[in-house]
């Protein structure tokens, strides 16, 4: 699996998955805000990025999940 860069759901910090996988990702909060919650920086343009920052932090876990 090459690596995958993502970026917190929350504050957009940015981590790149080495030899972690995204099942193990998912279970660990951000090491900057707590969040947990992860997004693939790829998935990621800014008029969604804007568009999760301006949803309830409710309706991102359930876009997550
Ligand atoms: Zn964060």
């Amino acid at each position: 699996m090459s690596p995958l860069a993502v970026e917190c759901l929350r504050c957009g910090q940015p981590h790149v998955l080495g030899d972690a996988r995204w099942e193990r990702l998912t279970e660990s909060e951000c090491p900057r805000c707590g969040y947990l919650g992860w997004a693939p920086s790829a998935a990621l343009d800014e008029p969604a990025r804007r568009a999760l920052r301006e949803r309830p932090v409710e309706e991102r876990r359930l876009r997550v999940a």
